[in-house]
């Protein structure tokens, strides 16, 4: 938390809105819009609900096939699931660890040929690192497939300097706990069409008609963010440049330490990608380490009560979604197989990190 959380936090108490609107979700949503450079943004309950919504407002409804990037969290596909749409999973490109544009082309393409032409398009910016957004629009357009941008862990990202999360035909944050800021649990929709705004808005909120009793003509939902967690929110997009600063700093640290050890590998920014580093994440290359080099540092450092975890298991992996198609290419198979996220907390101090060096040194001898 920074400095001024608490005080909006005690501004909704002292004038009673404690309620699902007013004037702290008023103030969040648009210091959301500023940032982002968008049209509107809709706070709501979580990033996994604005997903939900994402794609009842584009219309996605039973049995359309919807692509989503399989090298993410598995709350990025589960949305497709409540609309009883069908997940279908495109691999990852090595660069930027997301969506690679020439197999969604492919899977595109073989979709068409089987009369499934896919309804809308989910892509990830994991760990903040953003996707080659250029390519996969242009596919997205030249097929008039809608986008989807999963943009909660790349808050603070840019893409050739324009926000993540402002590219999707409607875009999506998250303000979990976990996330580079939050409101205890929290999300929001943004996108740059007023009609889809609205259409969130009104649904986010039990689909009410505007008369004067209860009136509904649509399938309505309660996820909107509290008042009181979105003083939290406001507080934290204050801090939100120096919070990345910080990510970006422990990253280079990480970087700086290790790279000179043979085999692991930080992965870059290609020229006009921005991460926020929400995640310092390494490699370690299978030309040099063994396999399950990255479970055996976990399993030392664990030891010593220094938590660092798995990257995400690709979805096509997942039981869960055992029977869905996914065109693979080998990619986030191998990042799961040898990859490793470190100990990345905006408040880690440099004590921390010398010792989650050393100790990962000292296994690697
Ligand atoms: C956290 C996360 C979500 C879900 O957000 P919640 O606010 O936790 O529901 C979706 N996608 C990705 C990539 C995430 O990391």
């Amino acid at each position: 938390m920074g400095e001024k959380e608490k005080e909006y936090v005690a501004e909704a108490f002292a004038t009673n809105w404690v309620a699902p609107l007013g004037p702290n979700v008023d103030a969040f949503e648009k210091q959301l819009t500023t940032y982002l450079n968008v049209d509107g943004v809709v706070s709501l309950n979580s990033g996994t609900g604005a997903l939900h919504l994402a794609l009842e407002i584009l219309g996605i409804k039973q049995g359309d096939v919807v692509i989503c990037q399989s090298f993410t969290f598995a709350a990025s596909a589960f949305p497709i699931t409540y609309c009883k749409a069908e997940p279908v999973f495109v691999d990852s490109e090595k660069d930027t660890w997301n969506m690679d544009p020439a197999l969604l082309k492919t899977a595109i393409d073989d979709q068409v040929s089987k009369g499934k032409k896919p309804a809308a398009i989910i892509v990830v910016h994991l760990y903040g690192m953003p996707a080659k957004m250029n390519e996969i629009i242009a596919i997205a357009a030249s097929y008039g497939i809608p986008l989807i941008e999963d943009a909660a862990e790349a808050l603070g990202s840019t893409y050739q300097n324009k926000a993540c999360g402002s590219f999707g035909s409607v875009g999506i944050l998250s303000f979990n706990g976990n996330k580079i800021i939050t409101t205890s649990g929290g999300g929001a929709l943004t996108s740059n069409n007023a009609e889809l705004i609205s259409k969130t808005r009104k649904i986010s909120a039990q689909a009410r008609e505007a008369v004067p009793y209860y009136l509904h003509k649509e399938i309505g939902y309660n996820y909107r963010l509290s008042n009181v967690l979105a003083g939290i929110g406001r507080g934290q997009m204050e801090v939100l440049p120096l919070r990345v600063e910080k990510r970006r700093e422990i990253f280079e640290f990480y970087k700086n330490e290790l790279s000179a050890v043979k085999g692991m590998y930080f992965p870059e920014e290609p020229t006009g990608f921005f991460s926020n580093r929400w995640l310092t994440t390494v490699l370690f290359s299978k030309d040099v380490w063994e396999p399950g080099t990255n479970e055996k540092v976990r399993v030392s450092l664990e030891k010593l009560n220094i938590e660092t975890r798995a990257l995400w298991k690709p979805l096509h992996q997942q039981p869960v979604f055992e029977a869905c198609t996914a065109y693979n290419n080998g990619v986030s198979d191998e990042l799961f197989e040898t990859g490793l996220c470190l100990p990345s907390g905006s408040n880690t101090t440099r004590e921390s990190l010398n010792l989650v060096v050393s100790e990962i040194k000292k296994c690697l001898v």
